[in-house]
């Protein structure tokens, strides 16, 4: 006689939750994945080919969004775009003339963190291909000859040390000197700690090179984009005779959370964005970054008298 074999009971068995997911996984009441088992479709995306939309989430390729300026085509969303990229996007070709292209920064204060300056200088000049947080030069902006300066927030968070500051300097003087119409692009954290006194300085001296060259009747046009605060605002970003912004670019001097807990009150809605700056009088126009280029033109034109 054959040994009793119990036999399985249908539905009692405890079941293997993954063979029993995947059948049923179209069906209305399982759709929602339980936490810890999804899998982000990123995964099966190579990188750097594809960029999310940090405002509309929209997945944007990667070619097209450098062929529109790194503004998404979707929402208007303007991304971080490095001082090279936004130069080519402005002047004319081959027409940049770079100046003090080799100035480097030194670790005066032998600052020594969970990184020294020099290390992070170091890293930095690797990852950017450039010196130091701005490139300057002169320039061809459709007929004119203007000094351009732009910051680059992808270095060290744009901020200004005694190298942004002299190389600023240097160009106002040289616009001053040579009669010339300036524009300096602003991305900045602010001041940089990491050269303490030496960086605050740099708010003094780029702000009387300036008064110089507004006291020859020259122009300066000032243009934010996001993010431009602290030092770099309170001095040269903030004195244009004419202050653009970027759409949505964060502008102030200290940030929300700081003012909030100083002033005990609640900030409008808006607060310290390009939008509300402009209906308070700080900013005078909104471009947009595609507009950017014949806008400046347009300006130059009316500022310097053609
Ligand atoms: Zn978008």
């Amino acid at each position: 006689m054959a040994p009793f074999v119990p036999r399985k009971k249908l539905q009692v068995e405890p079941a293997n939750p993954k063979r029993v997911a995947a059948p049923l996984a179209d069906t209305k009441l399982i759709r929602k994945p339980k936490l810890g088992t999804s899998r982000p479709r990123k995964k099966d995306i190579p990188e750097g080919l594809w960029t999310k939309c940090t405002k509309c989430g929209t997945m944007i390729y990667d070619k097209e969004l450098d062929e529109n300026l790194k503004v998404c085509m979707h929402c208007g969303y303007h991304f971080q775009i490095s001082a090279r990229e936004r130069i080519n996007a402005l002047v004319e070709t081959c027409s940049f003339e770079e100046m003090d292209a080799s100035m480097t920064s030194v670790d005066i204060l032998n600052f020594k963190g969970v990184a020294s300056y020099t290390e992070k200088l170091k890293q930095y000049q690797q990852s950017t291909g450039s010196k130091d947080a701005v490139v300057t030069g002169i320039c061809l902006i459709g007929p004119y000859r203007v000094g351009l300066g732009v910051m680059d927030f992808n270095f060290l968070g744009g901020s200004m040390g005694t190298v942004v500051g002299e190389k600023l300097t240097r160009l106002i003087e040289t616009c001053t000197d040579r009669a010339l119409p300036l524009i300096i692009i602003s991305a900045s954290g602010g001041a940089r700690m990491y050269e303490g006194m030496f960086s605050l300085m740099q708010m003094a001296k780029t702000s009387a090179a300036l008064a110089y060259h507004a006291r020859n009747r020259l122009p300066y046009i000032s243009v934010l984009t996001h993010p431009t605060t602290a030092g770099v605002m309170a001095s040269f970003a903030s004195l244009g005779d004419l202050i653009l912004a970027e759409p949505g670019a964060m502008i102030g001097f200290a940030g929300p959370r700081v003012i909030k807990d100083t002033t005990q009150a609640e900030l409008p809605p808006g607060f310290q964005t390009a939008e509300f700056l402009q209906q308070h009088g700080l900013i005078d126009d909104i471009v947009p970054r595609g507009e950017m280029k014949q806008r400046l033109i347009n300006y130059l034109g009316f500022l310097t008298g053609n």
